[in-house]
C-alpha cells in the first residue's frame, strides 16, 4: 500500500550486497519482497524474509504478477550484469514505483540508470573503499 509508510521494500539480487541489504531491512522492521533469478538462493533466504521470488527481475510483467507495483520503492543490488541492471530499472520505473535506487559499478553504468530514470544511485564498493580509508587514518592518528 502506498499510503503506508515506511511500508515494505523490494529488493533485486540477493548477492553479497544485496542480502546483507535485505537483513539489514528487517532487521530494522521493514518487510521486504525479495527477487533473485538464482533457485538456490531464493531457497537459502526463504526463512529469513517474508517473500521471496525466483524471477527474472527485467520482465516488467513478472514484476507486475508479483505486486511490484504496490510498493514505493525498490532497490536493484545486481552488480556483474549492467545489462540486467538497467533494464531492472527501466522495468520498475515503468510500472511505476517512486523511489527505484540502483546499484552502479562504474560512472558509466550510474550515467545509464540514471537516464532510464533511477531516483538513487549507489557505489557500494567506492564508498566502502573511502570509508574505510577514513577508518585507517583515523586510527593512525588516534592510536
Ligand atoms: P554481489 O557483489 O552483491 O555479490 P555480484 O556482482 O557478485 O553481486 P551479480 O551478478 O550482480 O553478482 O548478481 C547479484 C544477484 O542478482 C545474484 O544473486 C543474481 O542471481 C541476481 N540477478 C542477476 N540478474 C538478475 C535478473 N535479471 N533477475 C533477478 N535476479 C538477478
Amino acid at each position: 500500500d502506498r499510503d503506508n509508510e515506511p511500508g515494505g521494500i523490494v529488493v533485486v539480487g540477493l548477492g553479497r550486497f544485496g542480502g546483507h541489504l535485505a537483513g539489514a531491512l528487517i532487521r530494522l522492521d521493514h518487510e521486504v519482497l525479495a527477487i533473485d533469478r538464482n533457485a538456490d538462493l531464493v531457497q537459502r533466504w526463504s526463512d529469513q524474509l517474508d517473500r521471496v521470488a525466483q524471477a527474472d527481475a527485467t520482465d516488467e510483467d513478472t514484476l507486475r504478477q508479483l505486486g511490484v507495483a504496490e510498493f514505493r520503492r525498490a532497490v536493484v543490488a545486481i552488480g556483474a550484469s549492467v545489462e540486467a541492471s538497467v533494464l531492472t530499472v527501466l522495468a520498475l520505473v515503468e510500472l511505476g514505483v517512486p523511489q527505484v535506487w540502483a546499484r552502479a559499478t562504474s560512472a558509466k553504468h550510474a550515467k545509464i540508470l540514471a537516464s532510464v530514470g533511477a531516483h538513487h544511485v549507489i557505489f557500494p564498493e567506492a564508498e566502502t573503499g573511502e570509508h574505510v580509508a577514513h577508518l585507517i587514518v583515523t586510527r593512525m592518528l588516534n592510536f
